[in-house]
């Protein structure tokens, strides 16, 4: 969020909006709240983490159920109505979460239609909850005896709760959780090799996200005092994905502009077709539609980006302070054995990327990786960092076995790497991309990070990510997007977002690629420097003249083998590397 509405603005419109608004614009506004906390959930989740449900009126409904079933039935307080309403809420979507994101993502929109529509029919068909007709009488809630019974008080009390959560996820967003969470948006690998347990975070965001949705329903509850079940069905968790797309998925606000804008539209809809249209007829249905369909097609993104160009300004952009640099680990001694890669093959399917190969690295030099296009150098990078299992053989990283390791321990033993094809957020900055490596060296969870308690550790990490972005000549570029730097800069942001990781051994796949003349004397000046620092380099590279002057020693690999092993001179003049290479027998 570079820019953003000032949210002072929207602020100062809601706490004067009892002032200017009739009583029928604040049940309005009372319903729009109740909507922007399911959509703010919706926008972490679908717009942020990039998964999509359904469900989430199904949710408001256990909420609003769970509080309307304990303070009518049993005179419970609504207090303990909204801890029952968030316990059932965080186990259903736990398990939901668990069955459905351990499968695959793709699962998470269809079983979210599932439970939506089977929570619809269990609130119609038990008659515990009062079957379709459903539970009136519940109380008002009150807060240090003051009853919250009227339009306004429940406007505040909502609105209340909408601010609050707001700025929970702005804080959220803005720690090293967060960063890691809007990695789960197409990014999970490369976020898995940096130490992020992409699984776990999934099922935590859409926890978080049902939680924010049972939190309306217990609102609901209170402010309509009954609950029946039409409003939690599966067309209004429709109507919450719409919110949230519309409104611009990527933007806290943009939970609040959607919901604003759907609720008015409906709203209006019903008021004003039936003098056109004549009563007969659900017409606002399918004017509705049109509008919606309408309005995706105009702001693909959502309203917020419009919005924050018509209203740039909002954060400032600050350069991070190196003071409290992060711990680092100490180096191997020299020539200790770093990494074995013994007997390895990988195959898939019929192709055999790598077979057979075997070679050692010792700490503290340059080693250049060689062969032509397809000879499995990449391969045994993603093999080295367990983004891949291998097909046979062991490779060893200190001595410990690492080839059935998952990508975060080896990240944790020390290995972290760059990516041939730059994997980076292409509309985050340099800065927040390179943070990401420095992951597995702050903490702090979900909550601490909402409640803002880890601005200590956050300000190290950030720290960490402007002092690599510095060494790698990144300096002046710590706020640019990552996708609006030239490749050869994207590159060297993924050198430094993998130094941020205080790697033992690092994996650079062409980094020199697409860079210029000048650029690949500045990397090899920067790698030397990393060599000196006792950090053991493996590169993957193509220009010999770059190795020359820099690998201390050679491999090439043709079809998955290792054909040659030798100083970059010895490699010159191989009758098995000048065939693979030129084609020509020796
Ligand atoms: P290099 O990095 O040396 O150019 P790669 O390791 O990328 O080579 O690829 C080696 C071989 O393995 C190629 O034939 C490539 O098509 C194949 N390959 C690599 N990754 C995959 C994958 N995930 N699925 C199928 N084939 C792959
Ligand atoms: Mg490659």
């Amino acid at each position: 969020m570079k820019a953003r509405l000032p949210p002072t603005i929207a602020i100062a419109t809601i706490a004067a909006a009892p002032l200017l608004l009739s009583d029928y614009y604040i049940i309005l506004m009372n319903y729009i709240g109740l909507a922007s906390l399911v959509a703010l959930g919706l926008v972490l989740l679908t717009g942020v983490a990039g998964l999509t449900s359904f469900g989430q009126a199904a949710f408001v409904g256990l909420g609003a159920y769970a509080t309307a079933v304990v303070t009518t039935r049993y005179g419970w307080s609504p207090w303990l109505g909204l801890a029952v309403g968030l316990a059932l809420t965080a186990t259903a979507a736990l398990l939901l979460g668990f069955i459905m994101l351990r499968l695959s993502d793709q699962y998470l929109p269809l079983g979210t239609i599932a439970w939506g529509i089977s929570i619809y029919f269990a609130f119609g068909n038990l008659v515990f909850l009062g079957e379709h007709s459903g539970i009136p009488g519940i109380p008002p809630i009150s807060l240090f005896g003051w009853i919250i019974d009227t339009g306004w008080r429940l406007y505040f009390v909502i609105w209340l709760a909408v601010l609050l959560a707001l700025l929970a996820a702005r804080n959220l967003l803005d720690s090293r959780i967060g960063r890691a969470i809007r990695t789960l948006n197409g990014h999970a690998r490369m976020a898995e090799s940096f130490g992020v347990d992409t699984g776990r975070l999934k099922i935590i965001v859409f926890v978080y996200s049902a939680l924010l949705a049972s939190l309306a329903g217990w609102l609901y509850a209170h402010f309509l005092r009954y609950v029946s079940p039409s409003p939690f069905g599966i067309n209004a968790g429709i109507d919450y994905l719409f919110m949230a797309v519309i409104g611009g998925s990527g933007h806290i606000w943009g939970a609040v502009a959607g919901a604003s804008i759907l609720t008015l539209l409906k709203e209006w809809l019903k008021d004003v077709l039936p003098h056109l249209l004549g009563h007969n007829g659900n017409y606002e249905i399918i004017v509705f539609g049109l509008l919606v369909v309408f309005l995706l097609h105009r702001t693909s993104g959502g309203l917020m980006p419009f919005l924050v160009r018509m209203f740039p300004g909002g954060q400032r952009l600050v350069r991070p302070t190196a003071a409290a640099l992060l711990p680092q680990r100490p180096q191997p001694a020299r020539d200790e054995t770093l990494l074995v890669i013994d007997r390895v093959s990988k195959s898939f399917g019929a192709v055999d990327a790598v077979s057979e190969l075997s070679f050692e690295l010792k700490a503290g030099g340059i080693v250049g990786l060689i062969g032509p296009n397809g000879a499995g150098k990449s391969t045994v990078f993603n093999l080295a960092t367990g983004l891949l299992p291998v097909t046979a053989g062991s490779i060893l990283f200190r001595g410990q076995r690492i080839e059935r390791l998952g990508s975060r321990e080896i990240a944790e033993l020390g290995i972290a790497r760059t990516f041939q094809h730059p994997n980076l957020l292409a509309d985050r900055s340099a800065l927040e991309n390179a943070a990401i490596g420095a992951h597995l060296r702050g903490e702090g969870g979900l909550i601490a990070a909402s409640l803002r308690l880890e601005r200590a550790v956050e300000a190290r990490l950030r720290g960490e990510a402007a002092q690599q972005l510095d060494r790698v000549g990144l300096g002046a570029n710590l706020h640019d997007a990552a996708g609006s730097l030239p490749l050869g800069s994207q590159r060297l942001l993924e050198i430094a977002r993998a130094l941020c990781a205080d790697p033992l051994l690092l994996l650079l796949d062409e980094p020199a690629a697409g860079l210029r003349h000048l650029e690949k004397q500045a990397l090899a000046a920067l790698l030397r420097d990393l060599r000196d620092d006792g950090v053991s380099i493996l590169l993957v590279e193509h220009d010999m003249n770059f190795l020359m002057g820099l690998a201390d020693r050679v491999l090439v690999m043709e079809f998955g083998r290792l054909i040659a092993d030798g100083s970059p001179h010895a490699i010159q003049s191989d009758p098995a590397v000048l065939e693979a290479y030129l084609g020509v027998a020796a």
